[in-house]
């Protein structure tokens, strides 16, 4: 099962790129895909000159989830959802605890085979009221998710989609429409950080962030803090003001604790204290809903 991407542009003539190579314009890392080849975040090759979904209806990972694990706290609270993957992610986080399938090829896991409609019936059988986009990063199976989102709509389920934000925003506003909540990492407040943590930049995400906002979805933001990397007072402190400067105060923002892990082994595990002190700056800056998690 393999699905011709949508949101990508042939190069055939242009420049000095060799014939059948195309350029991906899902996400803003615009990857140039000769072909036979993948992009950044190992879901979309070109093959013979077009670019293809290689993960669409191959799900790594099926779980049952409560909702608060996603996290939503505000979204329906004490309900459950069928949360889905596949491999892959168009960042490459020093601390992903979610390596195993984010970094790594579609053919170097087992997966299932199960088409849009099968994943919904899943959902219903189970009765799960809603579906959760989580684990890896599910922009990067954009199609897939395309799909299964009309069909849990048409049968009455939510969608929920968990991310990094990482995305152009002609694809984002097109699937905006199919979700009902959002759960949006803003993994810190500046470039600089997200160039060296993530493999990305921060703007992107920001306007992440408002088209979800202006679409009307349910929001909810989560910023994980690291020692030494995004737990600065001064950035924290400029979040939370950027933050209600564009309307969010009233979005929940959780602030999650980190462990050890990845390529950040030998890191510490975030003080409680960073913790407290970031849900007070939160606070004394206008954000009037703090969660704080992994404590
Ligand atoms: S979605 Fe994947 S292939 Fe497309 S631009 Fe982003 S990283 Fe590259
Ligand atoms: S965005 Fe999420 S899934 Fe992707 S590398 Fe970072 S932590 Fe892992």
């Amino acid at each position: 099962m393999m699905k011709e991407c949508r949101f990508y542009k042939k190069l055939d003539g242009v420049g000095r790129y060799a014939a059948n190579t195309v350029m991906c314009e899902l996400c803003p890392h615009c990857c140039i895909i000769s072909e036979g080849r993948h992009g950044k975040c190992g879901s979309r090759w070109n093959f013979e000159g077009r670019l293809y979904s290689v993960v669409y209806g191959k799900p790594c990972a099926l779980a049952d989830d409560p909702i608060e694990k996603k996290p939503l706290n505000e979204f329906h609270p004490g309900t459950r959802c069928l949360s889905l993957s596949c491999t892959g992610c168009n960042f490459r986080c020093l601390n992903c605890q979610n390596h195993d399938i984010s970094q790594v090829l579609p053919s170097n896991v087992d997966f299932y085979e199960l088409s849009p409609l099968e994943i919904v019936e899943i959902a219903v059988k189970h009765h799960l009221p809603g579906i959760a986009f989580t684990y890896t990063e599910p922009l990067t199976y954009y199609e897939y998710i395309y799909d299964i989102a009309q069909e849990a709509h048409k049968r009455g389920l939510w969608n929920i989609l968990v991310s990094a934000g990482y995305i152009n925003p002609e694809p984002l506003k097109e699937i905006v429409s199919f979700i009902d909540a959002a759960n949006i990492d803003l993994k810190a407040f500046s470039d600089e950080v997200y160039q060296k943590q993530c493999g990305g930049h921060l703007q992107p995400v920001l306007d992440t962030l408002l088209t979800i906002k202006e679409a009307g979805v349910h929001l909810e933001i989560t910023n994980l803090l690291i020692p030494g990397v995004n737990d600065d007072e001064g950035m924290i402190r400029d979040m939370c003001r950027w933050l209600n400067d564009h309307g969010f105060d009233d979005c929940p923002l959780h602030f999650s604790r980190f462990f050890p892990q990845y390529r950040m082994k030998d890191s510490i595990p975030t003080p409680r204290e960073t913790l407290y002190l970031a849900r007070r700056i939160a606070e004394e800056e206008g954000i009037n809903k703090v969660y704080l998690g992994n404590i």
